[in-house]
């Protein structure tokens, strides 16, 4: 049975659970790893079967409880190379790295990971729960942060948001396994095929999804600035649609955001307006999908029923019992298990 679990989407925290065969793959850690495992118990989902975390960008609002969540739980984390330098930087923005200091650490992590196996004297079950708020660092945000979480976390960066705490080892940016993927590249995680692809937005090297597994296939598409050709070709065909329907235009515009990030958001690496997204999905989509699920919608410049009608409006006359049902996913509360 295939099973699609969104716990959390929008500019404070995204993260979501695919389910195939005998895997389970953790989609961005955004939450606190409390707060995911809150969530993943409100779903009956059980977080110590995750076989795996794996990342779109290295944004706050996907990350923020990746290094706790990923050692609770001793399970890998798949990134593209860059997007984990990009992280590793961000958690040590003090200690400026080349590329290859940077390689020559994940090389050491690796020989203490190795060591740590041949000992077998790591339990991830020990690993403190204050860890919690490490990656809400926001020292160096011109240099990896999104311009919507910025302003979101720059107000309230949490308890010991300032320094990194240094986990057991020493170092804020262990994780217990890391392995490196490439866009436009299939790979495998258990029963589940994954195909990144590249999208627009101003991170390091952000991806969407497409996961397939026992014939389904389900696509993740939040934070992107427009919708390029090479992601259009990913969207078709999909059993499952989630996409970004970040700010209404006027609401945008409008709002509390200074000119220069509203101009960031609207810019072609920025977020998915519901325009945008209306848009693809009356006039390019193929209308395939059992399901279309809107995220990544922000509190500030959005409202539900807007990004809802605009959706609704563009698909009308597509919808079905068995195609096109439009779900909403929110940033407080997890959206109800999709079976296949
Ligand atoms: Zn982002
Ligand atoms: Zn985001």
């Amino acid at each position: 049975m295939v099973r699609f679990t969104v716990l959390a989407s929008g500019s404070k925290g995204n993260s979501a659970i695919v389910s195939g065969g005998r895997t389970r793959i953790l989609v961005d850690a955004g939450l606190s790893c409390r707060e995911l495992f809150r969530r993943m118990k409100l779903a009956g989902e059980d977080p110590e079967t995750l076989d795996a975390v794996i990342l779109t960008h290295e944004h706050t609002d996907h990350v923020n409880g990746l290094a706790v969540t990923a050692r609770k739980l001793g399970i890998p984390v798949y990134f593209t190379e860059s997007t984990h330098r990009a992280w590793t930087r961000w958690l040590t923005p003090r200690r400026q790295m080349t590329y290859a200091q940077w390689v020559e650490q994940c090389r050491r992590q690796a020989a203490e990971r190795q060591a740590e196996a041949e000992t077998a004297q790591f339990d991830p079950a020990a690993e403190s729960e204050e860890l919690d708020s490490v990656p809400v660092s926001v020292t160096n945000p011109s240099e990896t942060l999104a311009f919507e979480t910025e302003v979101e976390t720059a107000a309230d960066p949490g308890p010991g948001a300032a320094s990194p705490v240094p986990s057991r080892q020493g170092d804020p940016t262990w994780l217990p396994s890391v392995e490196h993927f490439k866009a436009g590249q299939t790979f495998e995680i258990g029963d589940i095929a994954v195909s990144p692809f590249t999208i627009p937005h101003d991170a390091a090297d952000p991806v969407g999804f497409v996961f397939r597994t026992e014939g389904v296939r389900l696509a993740l598409a939040t934070d992107l600035g427009y919708i390029p050709p090479n992601v259009k070709q990913q969207l078709k065909g999909v059993d499952l649609l989630l996409l970004e329907s970040n700010h209404d235009l006027e609401m945008l515009r409008d709002g509390p955001y200074p000119w220069s990030v509203k101009q960031r958001v609207l810019s072609r690496v920025g977020h998915l307006s519901n325009e945008t997204a209306a848009a693809y999905l009356e006039n390019e989509y193929d209308g395939q999908a059992a399901y279309v699920i809107l995220a990544h919608l922000s509190e500030s410049n959005n409202l539900p029923e807007l990004a809802r009608v605009a959706a609704e409006r563009a698909l009308m006359g597509r919808a079905s019992l068995l195609a096109n049902k439009l779900l909403l996913a929110a940033q407080d509360d997890v959206l109800a298990s999709i079976y296949f």
